[in-house]
This record gives C-alpha cells, sequence and structure tokens, in this order.
C-alpha cells in the first residue's frame, strides 16, 4: 500500500471548517488505499500571537522557553485535526514529536533533526489510522522540546516522507503552486509547474516565502517528490522533482526578493593566512546565519576588505562577535548597513544560456538601480541592492527574463 504524507499550513487550518477540509482531503486520500500521514501547523496566525505574548512578559525570553511556548501551537492543531477526522467516522491519531520520536540536536529555535523513529507510526497505521504529526517540533536527546525553525512544518513533511518511504509529500497552502515571483510584487508571476530541486532550493534560499529549504534537500535527498498545491481546490500545483532534460530549455525560471537584509563590512584586515577562518568559525559558533560573503584584497595584498551578508534580525549579534574578533585580529573597523535586500535570478538552463548576467544588470541600470553586491554560482545570479528598490527591481527582472504572464520576449541574447 502506497504512502502519501500531506502538509496542512496555518492557513490551511485557521478555522473549524478548514480543519474540516483538511480532515476530508486525508480521509479521501485514506479511502483511495494509501496510507496516509498528516503534518500540521500552528492554526492561522497563532505562532506570530505567541511570539507576540512572549514579549509581553519578557524582554529576552529564554529560547528554551519560547520553544515549550511555541509547540503549543501545532499541538492544538494536531488534536483538532484528529478530533475531526473521529466526527467524519473515522479513525485518527495525533502524536507530539516526543511521542513520536523525533530527535534533533539541542539547539533551541533551530534545531536540527537526527533520526525520526517509524515504529510508532507503522504501529497506528497497521491498526488502519490516520496520524497526525505535530509539525516543526522536535525533542533532543535529553527529552527537551525544541523546534526547527520558523516555517519548519514543512521540513518535518519532507523529513517523515524520506524515513517512511512516501510516494509522494502533499504540501497543502494558501497558493497554488510556486510561481516565477511573489505574485503580491510581481502581478503578472505565473504558476510554475514543474521544478528541479535544485532550482527550487535556490529560490526558497534567496527569498521566496513559499517552503523551507531544508525540507526540500530531504526531498532532493531521498528522491520524494514535493507537490505543492492549494488546499481549497483540486488543481495540480507545482511538483518539485529530479531534473528533466527538458528542464534546461528555460533559462531563468524565477526571479526572487531576500528583503531584511544586512551587510556587514570588515575594513583593513590583515591579509594574513587563517584570518577569514578564524572569523567566520566564531561567526558560526555564535550561530549566525552568513548569505554572501565578498572580499578583496587592496594596499598590494597587506590587507583586505571583508563584507558578508545576514539576515537584518542577526546583524546585532554578527557586529558584537566581529568587533571582538577585530579587536583580537588588529581589523580596522565594522560597519553595518541594515537597509538592503537582494534580487536573484535563478534556473538550471543557465547551464547552457549565456548572457544572463548582462540581462539582469542593463535592466537595473534602465530602472535607474545601483548595485552594491554581486553574487553568482552555477544557477543563481544576486545583486544587492537598497532595500526601496528591491520590489521595482523583481518587476523589472521578471519583464526581462520573459517571464511575464503571455509574454515571450525580453530575453538576453
Ligand atoms: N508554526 C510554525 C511557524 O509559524 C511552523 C510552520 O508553520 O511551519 O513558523
Ligand atoms: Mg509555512
Amino acid at each position: 500500500m502506497s504512502m502519501i504524507v500531506q502538509k496542512f499550513g496555518g492557513t490551511s487550518l485557521e478555522s473549524a471548517e478548514k480543519i474540516h477540509r483538511a480532515a476530508r482531503r486525508a480521509i479521501r486520500a485514506k479511502l483511495g488505499g494509501h496510507r496516509v500521514v498528516l503534518v500540521v501547523s500552528a492554526m492561522g496566525k497563532s505562532t506570530d500571537q505567541l511570539l507576540t505574548l512572549a514579549s509581553a512578559v519578557c524582554h529576552d525570553p529564554p529560547k528554551r522557553e519560547l520553544d515549550v511556548l511555541l509547540t503549543t501551537g501545532e499541538q492544538v492543531s494536531i488534536a483538532l485535526v484528529a478530533m475531526a477526522i473521529h466526527s467524519a467516522g473515522h479513525e485518527a491519531i495525533s502524536l507530539t514529536a516526543t511521542q513520536l520520536g523525533l530527535v534533533t540536536d539541542s539547539s533551541h529555535m533551530r534545531a536540527r533533526i537526527q533520526r525520526i523513529s517509524r515504529e510508532r507510526i507503522d504501529r497506528e497505521l497497521e491498526e488502519g489510522r490516520i496520524v497526525i504529526v505535530a509539525g516543526f517540533q522536535g525533542t533532543d536527546p535529553g527529552g527537551e522540546i525544541t523546534t526547527l525553525g520558523r516555517g519548519a512544518s514543512d521540513t518535518t513533511a519532507a523529513a517523515l516522507a524520506a524515513v517512511l518511504g512516501a510516494t509522494v509529500c502533499e504540501i497543502y497552502t494558501d497558493v497554488d503552486g510556486v510561481y516565477t515571483s511573489d505574485p503580491r510584487i510581481v502581478p503578472q508571476a505565473t504558476k510554475i509547474d514543474e521544478l528541479a530541486y535544485d532550482v527550487m532550493l535556490e529560490m526558497a534560499a534567496t527569498g521566496a516565502g513559499v517552503m523551507h529549504s531544508r525540507a526540500i534537500e530531504f526531498g532532493k535527498k531521498f528522491h520524494v517528490p514535493i507537490h505543492v498545491r492549494s488546499s481549497l481546490t483540486d488543481a495540480k500545483g507545482t511538483m518539485i522533482m529530479a531534473e528533466t532534460s527538458g528542464m534546461e530549455a528555460i533559462s531563468v525560471q524565477g526571479v526572487t526578493l531576500k528583503e531584511d537584509l544586512a551587510v556587514i563590512s570588515l575594513n583593513a584586515v590583515p591579509n594574513h593566512r587563517g584570518v577569514a577562518a578564524r572569523i567566520f568559525a566564531e561567526i558560526a559558533r555564535n550561530h549566525v546565519l552568513v548569505d554572501d560573503i565578498v572580499q578583496n584584497i587592496y594596499d598590494h595584498g597587506k590587507l583586505a576588505n571583508l563584507g558578508f551578508s545576514t539576515n537584518a534580525s542577526d546583524a546585532a549579534e554578527a557586529k558584537t562577535v566581529c568587533e571582538k574578533i577585530a579587536t583580537e585580529l588588529g581589523i580596522g573597523s565594522v560597519e553595518v548597513d541594515e537597509g538592503v535586500c537582494k534580487i536573484s535570478a535563478v534556473g538550471i538552463g543557465m547551464r547552457t544560456h549565456s548572457g544572463i548576467a548582462s540581462t539582469m544588470f542593463e535592466a537595473l541600470s534602465k530602472a535607474d538601480i545601483n548595485i552594491e553586491n554581486i553574487s553568482t554560482s552555477e544557477i543563481v545570479i544576486s545583486c544587492i541592492v537598497r532595500q526601496d528598490d528591491g520590489p521595482e527591481a523583481l518587476r523589472r527582472l521578471h519583464t526581462a527574463f520573459g517571464l511575464d504572464a503571455k509574454s515571450n520576449g525580453g530575453e538576453g541574447a
């Protein structure tokens, strides 16, 4: 009997009616002959509400207690979905991460999955039940409650799909798939039918909000197709899957915007062996996530400027860490620029098409937008621009790469 994992996000569970709708979908899959495991997020905006509540009672809440608090959101959902399935006359059981045996490391608020026991799930499925698992949460080896980072119910779902050998991991959400760009900013954006794991990974890493990156990594590593689709219709959404030969025909499949970034610049860094290693070891030790890194050498090779981008929310911590190392290593100064964002063009077709970078730079130049930093990898080109320029830059790139609905032109040579 084939196995399906279905994940429902917060907006797909925000009311009793929507909970029933999710329940019906699971029951339908079960009646269709599948074993069904559901992964659910907290209802509606409840995670945000819990965070607001936490900051109302404590200026800097301990991360351990935040995890204890935030996991209650998903616990509410699993119980209600199980009840909805019961009320429709079918058998279901809810499981928290602890009950299930989803073990993570001990890094509160950003824990990583270490192992998932399938014993309990298999037993419940064997009994003919639909199993409902709380997304986003884990338990560390000492039994402490952890969470996997905002939006990580997707990751729970994909990891479970991998462990259980599911034929597909369905992500039910309030949009009908993955779009060529954020439709709230780019009204001409269109739904993409099929995307390679690598393209989705890069789109997520560069700002596409629709899926959690680590979920796609699980899909890729364990060959689980991920179907992102609407919880309101039966229409096909976007299938995230292994690369097919036809995918290279399109040079750019999506353009993305990552807002609220900060660039940390270390000026007059002694250009010695081991300096970058020392700096980034300290940054990693403090769990600051580094995005792009740029270094250039000057003063006849004696000095370097070293800059990296990070989330604005990590900027203060990054600055503190860098200032400490700056004193130690005799680095000139540390500067933080918080008002920036990053726009990126992504596509596996970049491997075989040329002229993508020039199309991008030209489109920005025509829009009078200055590029502050450029970084490239095999299938991505990104530019750092001022935060205020981000939305317009995104629209211009969408048009320039021929992604606008019903458009066929604009592609660079
Ligand atoms: N409820 C969590 C959040 O809002 C996890 C998730 O929704 O995926 O981040
Ligand atoms: Mg989500």
